[in-house]
């Protein structure tokens, strides 16, 4: 069977658990989905996609702020069958982030000027910071800005919603080892948006508190080309920090299975970081022990809030560029997999400059390097 978006297998929860001290300020989980009956297989590697819900009460605000019956049958292009309008709202339409066609579309609702005014204004005006501003209302705080003044067609809203998108996340176990199941990890957004109110991830938000266990989630897998090494005995670097730990958590476990089994696998260094040891050392024992049993050859560990000096895992991977050179030179895969926007750039830079400096490279000779380790798979990035 081939699951996707519009044929998901519905995955029951098996396991939740915080993976981080309550006292930290982020929240991270783990969950664990039975995936038996599915036919599904996987590597490590792969990512799983979940179809999220909306926040249930957030949807029954909508609809009583636009006087609709939750009931009320919808047509959705996408689906051969009407629904109501309250299902239509919690599992398929993005009610957060809104497109150009629905403001263009809700400027127009005559019932109220100031809406019109408001939204060329600030949303379709050129002016960057007014967009950025006023895009970021969702459908509910937009209607409560205008309460009570948006009558609507229950039709042509859900006609102007964006579909809502699966959120995928990397796949934290071996098949190996846990064949009919699917481990991930997941760190719960929450932030404040540009008008001041506290917003909630939807998926991550879902996953943590959204279902019980037992419950069914809609899910998928996708293949991934992030894959480990086709011969298990090559050595393998990966750079890890937070949420980026799951990847490495299935191929150290996979790697520690083979061993088990009385094969031969490659070396194993890990980086993985985070805020403070104490709350934030996501699979602490798993890694420990893995340490303990040899299939994890070096651990190294940047906790950057431990000390007054912030140490990043870049630090920590420059301070270990002589025998990192070393693996890179005698063909170790480098593997780095989390944050795009900071982590990923500062691990990267930071590779680039030990090649420069210890292999005596040029810069582009170093783009030369870094684009044949590419070519050969030697260079893999998972990062979101
Ligand atoms: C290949 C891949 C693998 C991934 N693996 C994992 C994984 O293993 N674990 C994991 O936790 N995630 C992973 N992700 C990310 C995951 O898919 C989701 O994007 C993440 O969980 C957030 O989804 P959400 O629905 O909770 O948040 P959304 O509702 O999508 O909200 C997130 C959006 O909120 C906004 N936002 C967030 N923080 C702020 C802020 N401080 N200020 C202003 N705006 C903000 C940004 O626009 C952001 O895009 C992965 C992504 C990819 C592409």
């Amino acid at each position: 069977m081939i699951y996707h978006r519009d044929n998901p297998f519905i995955a029951h929860l098996k396991f939740r658990k915080r993976i981080n001290g309550q006292e930290s300020d982020k929240n991270v989980q783990h969950l664990v989905f039975d995936m038996s009956n599915s036919g599904i297989s996987y590597k490590c590697g792969d990512s799983i996609a979940v179809l999220p819900k909306n926040s249930e009460s957030e949807v029954a605000e909508v609809l009583q702020l636009l006087k609709i019956a939750p009931e009320t049958q919808v047509n959705l292009p996408f689906l051969s069958e009407k629904i109501s309008i309250f299902s239509a709202l919690m599992e398929y339409l993005c009610i957060t982030n809104l497109s150009d066609q629905f403001w263009k579309w809700f400027a127009g609702i005559k019932a109220n000027p100031d809406i019109g005014l408001f939204i060329e204004d600030k949303i379709l005006s050129s002016d960057p910071e007014g967009q950025v501003l006023a895009k970021s209302y969702s459908l509910l705080e937009i209607l409560k800005k205008f309460d009570g003044h948006c009558k609507t067609e229950p039709n042509e809203l859900v006609s102007k919603l964006r579909r809502l998108t699966p959120r995928l996340y990397s796949i934290a176990s071996s098949p190996l080892v846990n064949r009919d199941e699917i481990h991930i990890v997941v760190g719960v957004v929450s932030y404040t948006n540009a008008i001041g109110n506290k917003r909630n991830g939807i998926a991550s938000n879902y996953l943590a508190h959204g279902i019980n266990i037992g419950e069914g989630v809609r899910v998928f897998t996708t293949n991934s080309m992030f894959a480990l090494p086709t011969n298990a005995e090559s050595n393998m670097i990966m750079v890890g920090p937070g949420t980026g730990i799951a990847p490495f958590r299935g191929f150290l476990q996979e790697r520690q299975c083979i061993r088990d089994k009385g094969g031969k696998v490659g070396k194993n260094w890990l980086f993985f970081g985070d805020r403070n040891y104490a709350s934030d050392f996501l699979f602490r024992e798993e890694l420990l022990t893995f340490k303990s049993t040899g299939v994890l050859t070096n651990l190294d560990l940047a906790f950057s809030r431990d000390q007054e000096n912030k140490i990043y895992i870049q630090d920590r991977i420059w301070e270990r560029r002589e025998e990192l050179w070393s693996w890179i030179s005698n063909g170790a895969y480098v593997y780095i997999c989390g944050n795009a926007s900071k982590m990923a750039v500062d691990v990267e830079n930071t590779f680039r400059r030990i090649a420069m400096e210890l292999g005596n490279y040029s810069e582009s000779q170093t783009n030369e390097f870094f684009k044949s380790l590419k070519n050969d798979r030697r260079y893999q990035k998972d990062v979101y």
